[in-house]
């Protein structure tokens, strides 16, 4: 941690990140990684040495990450023109909850009682693109509080601690009270783009956006992302969408026949395995080909068609297995006690009623074993 008698180094202030940079001298070199200010008028340099030493009183050159500081700076102006806009558009009810700036990106938290549309998103983004277009001068000047505090045009944020001097940012179109580095014109942030907004709290949103490169950069990639999808389903930008909704109805239409298929499919293997009880009482022994979440109305569905009966079903599904017992209420037999006979041989557990009963198991290997087993008790006992 370095404190110096001056310094071009900005501290963490005010939602604006702190400066990084460099403090060199003929015996060592100092990188700073941040920038703080634990009391006012204190500014620290914190970070690490990367070469030699420094001691008490050694002369520094002091040397900011010039193009992160511009980047940051654009970032801040950035907030003042989305404030200004926001007010102008939602008028002058809206308040500021909030901000954060760096060198690749903003973020302002507002107060608003409901979600802006895109359609207005896009028009906040419009206004600020035409006040960097007119490359308005940005001037800062310090001023008695007393007297912006009296001047309606100078934004200032209830809540915030003023001195008896403050510094204007000034836009010509905003003035806010700040401390912040701000561009030198607004045609300095070359581009505005709104990336996010979302709502944090009841009655407070939040809008994140870049400036500059880092603007360019993101419509760069959105472009990139519209040209992949716009491949992948082989359809120029103006039959984009039409593709992709013809798409989802020909993908819901073959759900919708493939599931009734199933239905079919399931009925049919129904009917044939009614046939297939044997002994007494009459019981099914059968591993099937049914989903474990259609296993428990599928083995209901065939206890209606074998009245009297023992239904024991075995499905395997992604390396596990499922076993299900349905007993017809009329048998002196347990569903639920018969499973756990067995439910070990699949290494496996389960439960249920007395009429129904079932188990997962680990060892699907097992599950005809465990099925025999079973048919082989009830057939004995
Ligand atoms: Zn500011």
């Amino acid at each position: 941690m370095v404190i110096l008698d001056q310094t071009p180094f900005y501290p963490e202030k005010g939602g604006q990140v702190g400066d990084l940079g460099d403090l060199s001298s003929e015996k060592g070199c100092f990188t700073v990684f941040n920038t703080k200010t634990p009391v006012n008028g204190v500014i620290l340099q914190i970070g690490t040495m990367t070469e030699g030493c420094l001691e008490k009183g050694d002369v520094v050159h002091a040397k900011i990450n010039a193009s992160l500081r511009k980047n940051t700076a654009s970032n801040h102006t950035g907030v003042h023109l989305l404030q200004w806009a926001l007010r102008k558009h939602f008028g002058d009810s809206l308040e500021q909850q909030g901000s954060l700036v760096d060198s690749s990106k903003l973020r302002l938290d507002f107060s608003l009682s409901k979600a802006p549309s895109p359609k207005e998103l896009q028009q906040i983004e419009e206004m600020i693109q035409k006040k960097i277009l007119e490359n308005t001068p940005i001037k800062t000047y310090e001023m008695a509080y007393e007297k912006a505090s009296s001047d309606p045009s100078i934004l200032q944020f209830f809540g915030d601690k003023y001195g008896d001097k403050v510094r204007v940012v000034d836009i010509d179109f905003s003035k806010e009270l700040c401390g912040g580095t701000h561009a030198k014109a607004t045609g300095d942030l070359g581009t505005f783009v709104i990336v996010k907004e979302s709502a944090i709290a009841k009655g407070i949103r939040r809008i994140e956006a870049k400036t500059g490169l880092s603007a360019f950069s993101y419509l760069q990639s959105e472009r990139e992302l519209l040209s992949s999808v716009k491949s992948f389903f082989k359809a120029p930008k103006e039959a984009l969408l039409e593709k992709i909704e013809k798409e989802k109805i020909e993908k819901d239409d073959a759900l919708k026949a493939l599931k009734s298929l199933e239905k079919k499919a399931l009925k049919d293997l129904s009917e044939t395995l009614a046939k297939k009880t044997t002994g007494s009482p009459p019981t099914l022994a059968e591993i099937v080909d049914v989903p474990f979440k259609d296993l428990p109305t599928f083995a209901e569905d065939l206890t209606k068609k074998c009245p009297h009966s023992v239904i024991i079903l075995g499905s395997l599904q992604n390396g596990r297995c499922q076993l299900i017992v349905r007993v017809d209420p009329k048998l002196p037999l347990d569903a639920k006690a018969l499973i756990q006979k067995v439910a070990h041989i699949i290494e496996g557990g389960g439960g249920g009623k007395k009429h129904a009963a079932t188990a997962g198991g680990k060892k699907p290997e097992n599950l005809r074993l465990a099925i025999e087993t079973l048919k082989t008790f009830i057939q004995e006992s």
